[in-house]
């Protein structure tokens, strides 16, 4: 299990479930990724062993509410900056 960082993105090495490849994935939200294989997003289910599984209708909900969080944020992050 490697971890490392490229800028603020995460990414990790795991298998995907949607092509079933050993592949990066990309943080997209916490505990949310995105196989840079086939585009999908998966869900990391750490229970002993990290497993990536497919999204159910609440884990894209979830996504949608993180993204709008995030993106709020960062608006917020910009207004402060001085520049
Ligand atoms: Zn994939």
């Amino acid at each position: 299990m490697k971890t490392f960082k490229i800028g603020y993105i995460d990414t990790v090495h795991g298998e995907c479930p949607h092509c079933n490849e050993e592949t990066l994935l990309v943080a997209i939200v916490t505990d949310f990724y995105k196989c840079t294989l086939c585009g999908e997003e998966t869900r990391q289910y750490v229970n002993g062993s990290i497993k990536y599984l497919k999204l159910d209708e609440r884990d894209r909900e979830f996504i949608q509410k993180e993204k709008e969080v995030d993106e709020k944020e960062l608006e917020k992050k910009d207004g402060k900056k001085e520049r």
